[in-house]
């Protein structure tokens, strides 16, 4: 008989997991609680699109969905920053033709959900929502629609479902399972830049927009039919100022006036658009024997400013396929050196995503900040083979995002002792750089 895996949720990560695991030959059974994304249309309250790099298209690659996502996708070259007296500033993220790129949330979800529908060995049932789990019995139980309830019994489940998992939450009443979430003082709202008349892009369409203004920010993704994607990040108690139509022209018209002429329909977007709230969660350990794992936002949610959340969740995927390849069928094997490769790279990858918070919002109109990535990319191209920046590894690798968490802090002495000593012209000098390439090793 062959082995069972019930998967909870059917969102980025447990779409791609099923996938996986039906190619390893096990029988699937994925429950997701919305209703079926192919018919309905589901606003799922999250961002409307997303910047996929690397890591992700790694794991799509695998699957053979990588190129299909790709042509709808639009490559974002740099980051395009936008000063309050409208002057524009670019800076590249990596080397000629390195690009993020935008792609639908919705679609991506989609696609994944009609591939995994392919393989008779994957059953999706949609309107199942999870209300408990018996660990030690690997059995889930699921409210239905109509209100019925229906209990699930496999050699083992996985959790994908999410920031907010009911997996999780389940597992939080087993032995020493720690368990911490932060909610940042910031929260999200989602708006829009609309096409021009004739359906062109009104800003550049290859690059992510930023408006930084120091302890807020908006930025803008662009989507294949001509209009970005905004959205403003702004602490809780300035939205709680933003009530009125005036109130909310006024601040637009005053922080972001070249954006502000862009948004025709700004105060209906406004008003009706919820505000998003982020957070992160750390847990360990993220599995208990061979019985359940968590993957993706379910395991470790992350603040978006990183842009990794669903990369990270993709890469869990590969990696738990990775273990099954070394461990045959050993399941607690498996899933123990599963979480013990992801939990460092998850925690890392969640500092990195709060740190870039306060790099795109206050410091990206910082001089000396600028001054210091211009030094960083100059050394990108001079020295590809010796110098890779935070970024680099963190988006166009596959190096783990620990290493690009301490790579980053060891690039920042370097940057700030070629600073330190005025020598930004004595960097093309091979002679003076290996000097101090020590400090980056
Ligand atoms: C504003 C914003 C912008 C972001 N931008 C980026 C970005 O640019 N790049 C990037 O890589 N990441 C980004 N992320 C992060 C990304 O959205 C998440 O990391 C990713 O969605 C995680 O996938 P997941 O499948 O683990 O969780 P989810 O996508 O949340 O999927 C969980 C699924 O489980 C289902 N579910 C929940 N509870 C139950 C239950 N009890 N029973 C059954 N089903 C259930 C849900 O309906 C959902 O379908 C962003 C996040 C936010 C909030």
């Amino acid at each position: 008989m062959k082995e069972k895996i019930t998967v909870v949720g059917g969102g980025l990560a447990g779409s791609l997991l099923s996938i996986y695991m039906a190619k390893r030959g096990y029988e699937v059974s994925l429950f997701e609680k919305r209703p079926d994304m192919r018919k309905a249309n589901i606003y799922q309250g999250k961002s409307i699109n997303l910047a996929l790099s690397t890591r992700g298209l790694f794991a799509l690659e695998k699957i053979g969905l990588d190129k299909e996502i790709l042509k709808d996708a639009i490559p974002m070259y740099g980051r395009m920053m936008h000063s309050k007296a409208g002057e524009i500033n670019y800076h590249p993220y990596g080397k000629d033709g390195q690009a993020i790129n935008s792609v639908s949330r919705g679609k991506l979800n989609q696609k994944l959900i009609e591939l995994a529908d392919k393989f008779d060995n994957i059953q999706i049932q949609f309107d199942s929502k999870c209300i408990d789990i018996n660990v030690n019995k690997t059995e889930a139980t699921f409210e239905l629609a109509n209100g019925s309830h229906q209990t699930i019994t496999a050699n083992r489940i996985i959790g994908s479902d999410g920031a907010f998992a009911a997996t999780r939450g389940k597992m939080q009443f087993t032995e020493r399972f720690n368990y911490s979430q932060d909610y940042l003082h910031v929260g999200y709202k989602e708006l829009v830049i609309p096409a021009s008349a004739g359906g062109s892009f009104l800003m550049e369409k290859n690059a992510l927009h930023i408006w930084p203004r120091g302890s807020f920010m908006m930025i803008a993704l662009p989507n294949p039919e001509g209009d970005f994607t905004c959205t403003l990040f702004l602490p809780f108690e300035l939205f709680d100022k933003l009530k009125t139509d005036d109130q909310i022209s006024d601040f637009f018209r005053n922080e972001f006036p070249d954006a502000y002429a862009m948004m025709p329909t700004l105060l209906e977007d406004f008003q009706r658009n919820p505000i998003g709230n982020l957070v992160t969660v750390r847990c360990y350990p993220w599995v208990k024997e061979d019985k359940i794992a968590l993957v993706g936002d379910a395991a470790h949610a992350v603040v978006p400013f990183y842009g990794q959340g669903m990369n990270c969740s993709f890469e869990d995927v590969v990696v738990l396929d990775n273990m099954i390849e070394k461990y045959g069928n050993d399941w607690n094997k498996i899933l123990d050196e599963y979480q013990k490769e992801r939990k460092p790279n998850a925690d890392a990858i969640a500092d990195l995503a709060i740190q870039n918070y306060y790099e795109m919002a206050d410091k990206v109109g910082d001089k000396h900040f600028l001054h210091k990535k211009h030094i960083e990319h100059q050394l990108t191209e001079l020295y590809p083979n010796k110098f890779q920046s935070q970024y680099e590894l963190t988006t166009f690798s596959l190096s783990s995002y620990r290493h690009a968490l301490e790579q980053g802090k060891k690039n920042d002495l370097l940057l700030e002792k070629i600073i330190k000593d005025g020598a930004e012209e004595k960097i093309h000098d091979a002679d003076y750089m290996n000097q101090l390439w020590h400090l980056i090793e």
